[in-house]
This record gives structure tokens, sequence and C-alpha cells, in this order.
């Protein structure tokens, strides 16, 4: 099954697909033209890994980790599908990252990783836009690159990990104003799924709602005010956003 969550009509309303449509808790059925969509859950801990794919850290001129290389992201980074991300005007570089989010749906601690999808709820889309000339480099808070407000779409549907039979072999795509830029498949991540569930849950507890951002494959290139981003993975869905000014 597939959740979200939308405002409608003054109201925000958890919500699931029906037929392409979207039903509310109360039964309404109304059109995706209707709702302004949410992120599809209120996060706890947002974890995001920074070069989990070798295509993509060799296009930046990275050395592929050995260690899985992560950081936080606030809770104003989010916003839903169709949302709108500011391009800052000071920015040369900017581009997109379209990144598996695995959501967790149970606390755990010392999981392992032969457990590790006993402890996962789904999966959503990510964007996890980066402006490459705030970034030093990656040994130092990536803080004005990646946590500003709005500047990571979510959604739009949380799909059910039942629905999903391999998270670790999905393709990857991303689409600027329609065309085709970037391709991937999330089976050449460096870190798998149930690794870094082992990995982060050794020191730290990991809880309900946490979404991991798993890292983006190669085919980033620069976006520009007025572009519509669409980043797809395949069963999940398409995460649609537009790039506006400050
Ligand atoms: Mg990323």
């Amino acid at each position: 099954m597939k959740h979200g969550r939308v405002a409608y009509k003054g109201q925000i309303h958890h919500v699931v697909e029906l037929e392409g449509r979207i039903q509310t808790e109360i039964g309404s059925v109304v059109n995706e033209e209707d709702v302004v969509w949410l992120p599809p859950i209120v996060p706890s801990t947002i974890f995001a890994l920074g070069l989990n794919y070798a295509d993509h850290a060799n296009e930046l001129s990275f050395k592929a980790p050995e260690e899985p290389l992560l950081f936080l992201k606030g809770p104003n980074t989010l916003v839903g599908h169709k949302g709108e991300t500011i391009r800052p005007s000071d920015v040369t570089f900017m581009h997109y990252e379209c990144e598996l989010a695995v959501v967790i749906g149970r606390s755990g601690r010392n999981i392992k990783q032969s457990d590790a999808y006993d402890y996962v709820a789904g999966y959503t889309i990510a964007n996890d836009y980066a402006l490459r000339d705030y970034l030093e480099n990656y040994y130092r808070p990536n803080f004005r690159v990646k946590n500003r407000d709005m500047c990571t779409p979510i959604g739009p549907w949380l799909v059910d990990k039942e629905d999903i039979k391999d998270p670790m072999n999905l393709k990857l795509y991303t689409y600027v104003n329609g065309k085709k830029t970037q391709e991937g498949s999330t089976k050449n991540m460096i870190f798998s799924i149930p690794f870094l569930i082992e990995y982060l849950s050794s020191f730290m507890t990991l809880n309900k709602n946490d979404i991991i951002l798993t890292g983006t494959p190669k085919g980033a290139v620069d976006t520009k005010v007025g572009d519509v981003i669409v980043t797809e993975i395949e069963g999940i869905g398409k995460l649609e956003n537009t790039i506006i000014a400050d």
C-alpha cells in the first residue's frame, strides 16, 4: 500500500493511493490536483549518506569512502511532492540527487544485517539537492550545503516494504524538464540498506520514522531557476519539484 500526507480543504489528511487517486482516512476520494502534498511522514532523525555510489564519487573526483559517510538533516529541509526549492542567487552549481529513502518502522539497537528489514516500514523517494559552491570538503560539516529550508523534496508516497521485492535492485532516474539526465540502480550502492541499519544501530537507537537517504548515482548536472526536476524510482513513483529564485 502507498501512504501519504496531504493538505486538503484546510486540514492535514493521512491518505492512501486508490487507483491513481487519493483516499483520505474518512473515505473521501480526491484528485491529485486538489491537494497540497506534504512529506509522507513526519520525520524523526534524518540520516543522509555522502558518496554511496562509486560512480557518483568518481564524477565529483572524490575517493569512494571505506566507511559510511553520514550527515544529518533537519526537518526544515523536507518539502512535499510538487513543492519548490530555492536556488540562491550566488550559486553556480546546484544539482539534484535522486535517492532511495528508507523509513524505519520500529525502534532497535544493535540490529544485525540479517534482521535489518524487520525494522523497515517502507520506502520513498528523496531529492537531496546539493549546492556545491558551499561545500569545502567532505570532512567538514556541510550544513550550508544540505540543511537549507525546503532543499529536500520527498514523497509523494511511502510504499510499504512488502510491496518492494528487492530494494537493492531498483532503477533510479532523474529528468530535468522532461529530459533524462541521471540513471542508476540501487544495486550499485557501496553500503547496502542492511549494512547501514546494522552500522547506525551499533552506536545509536534507530526509531520509528527515522529516514535514511541512501545516496545517489552518477549524473549530477547543474539546474536553473524554473527547471522542473522529476526524480523517479522503479516501483515507488515519481517526485516532482520546481526550482525557484531567492
Ligand atoms: Mg545525497
